[in-house]
């Protein structure tokens, strides 16, 4: 029933290229992720935490009243919507308004609230009556911090270039590595030593820059021994504990494991075809299913996404198109419609296959399966394609179209390493996706 002799799927190596820069730019995906995420991801697993000091009374707090914080922070809280601290912040927070200061290192997943922990220590900490400028930094993302709603009143963050010796007054800097190595040392714009608290955020991101963990590095020897330091990131690699106990001295550490993704409530099937037409077609049969809810597909190239979102367009429906060759904000902005239900199909490359929690899509399809740089199944992509955390336990279908002797080899592997099972679907007659 399958023609494609060969192994390995027959992309150029551009296409090869391109498909793996989607797969692989952790910063674009981590602001793309910031940019969409509009609520917390609901983590229910346990905190570990490991104290600097074993000894001292361990606080985790359950209630923002709990925390002392100044009325007008309490009152910003509450206004942005926030009931209670998330599990991170319930210890990340009391250890980083501790007085003494103290060192914090913390790892959990993006969405679960360490931008606005650190947030709200430093705007709990910061004294509006100083006019020489305190310090903080957080790499690639200048984005409004979630509290300026309250921060308004009192201080402005200051995000972006200077005009050369004009002396900032702002409270709080927000800036990468380089740029605050800049201000420290060639402009002489900050004073480190006036520094009392110096945030690194998704750490995990700006490892991956030989750079940024040199600034880093040098930024933290130009301040006092007691500026509270912190340390945030996303993930939790030794790579980024080593650079994190480089930076960070005498810290406490906490952890919170991330929400798996499952395939539990998943139904699988795959759908033979003969080539690329064929798999339109079938994604035409499909289509009464699709509409249903909304559904997202996966393409391996950038081409092909363009093709399969226009020939869809040709045939009257109603779709986006998200690729890699989009500005970050353009991505964010389909992505943002898409959640809307704007459209009800969205046809993309790897750039998203992790990181967007659409609630309502109830199908997804790979056009083309998941494979790595080898041709071998790519299991964690898939995952990330069509799992589910806990959260959104719904049901779901998902649909892989089989266009060779080695994708059919992919679905085994897949079924294999899952050991769930991936049914025959025929398109024709769908009565299995009831
Ligand atoms: P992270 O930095 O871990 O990616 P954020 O601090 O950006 O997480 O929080 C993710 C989302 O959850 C944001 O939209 C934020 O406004 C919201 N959020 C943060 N803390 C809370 C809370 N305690 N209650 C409700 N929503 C929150």
């Amino acid at each position: 029933e399958t023609t494609t002799p060969s192994r390995l799927p027959n992309w150029s190596q551009d296409e090869e290229n391109e498909a793996a820069g989607d797969r692989v730019n952790k910063a674009e995906q981590s602001l793309l992720n910031k940019l969409i995420r509009c609520s917390l991801v609901k983590n229910g697993n346990q905190v570990e935490v490991q104290q600097a000091d074993p000894k001292s009374p361990l606080f985790s707090a359950k209630t923002f009243e709990e925390l002392r914080l100044k009325p007008e922070l309490l009152k910003g809280v509450f206004t942005m919507g926030f009931n209670r601290p998330s599990r991170i912040q319930e210890n990340a927070l009391p250890m980083m308004l501790a007085e003494p200061r103290q060192n914090l290192i913390a790892q959990s997943q993006s969405g679960t609230g360490k931008t606005a922990a650190f947030s709200l220590a430093m705007l709990s900490h910061v004294n509006p009556e100083n006019n020489w400028t305190h310090v903080s930094k957080r790499s690639y993302t200048p984005f409004t911090l979630p509290l300026k709603t309250v921060s308004g009143v009192f201080m402005s963050a200051c995000l972006c270039s200077v005009e050369r010796g004009i002396k900032r007054q702002e409270q709080i800097v927000i800036g990468t590595p380089g740029t605050v190595l800049d201000w420290c040392t060639k402009y002489k714009l900050i004073d480190p030593k006036k520094i009392t608290m110096f945030v690194l955020d998704e750490a995990d991101v700006m490892i991956a820059r030989q750079g940024h963990r040199e600034q880093s590095i040098r930024i933290q020897r130009l301040l006092n021994k007691s500026c509270q330091m912190l340390l945030f990131s996303a993930t939790f690699e030794d790579s980024v504990m080593t650079f994190a106990e480089r930076v960070i001295s005498q810290p406490n550490i906490i952890r919170l494991k991330r929400v798996e993704e499952t395939l539990e409530t998943i139904k699988q099937f795959y759908v033979l075809c003969r080539r690329k037409e064929d798999k339109f077609i079938a994604l035409c049969d499909l289509y009464g299913c699709l509409t249903i809810a909304q559904a997202m597909i996966f393409c391996h190239t950038r081409k092909m996404a363009a093709w399969l979102a226009s020939r869809l367009i040709e045939e009257g429906h109603q779709v986006s198109l998200l690729s890699g060759e989009m500005t970050v904000e353009q991505r964010a902005a389909v992505i943002e419609r898409f959640r809307n239900g704007n459209e009800k199909v969205l046809v993309t490359t790897n750039v998203c296959s992790r990181g967007i929690d659409v609630e309502q899509v109830s199908l997804v399809v790979n056009f083309d399966l998941p494979v790595d740089m080898q041709g071998n199944a790519d299991n964690e992509t898939y995952l990330h394609r069509i799992g589910r955390t806990g959260r959104f336990g719904r049901r779901g279908f998902a649909v892989n179209m089989v266009d060779s002797d080695h994708s059919m080899d992919i679905i085994r592997q897949i079924e294999k390493h899952f050991d769930k099972k991936i049914t025959k679907l025929d398109t024709s007659n769908l009565e299995e996706m009831e």
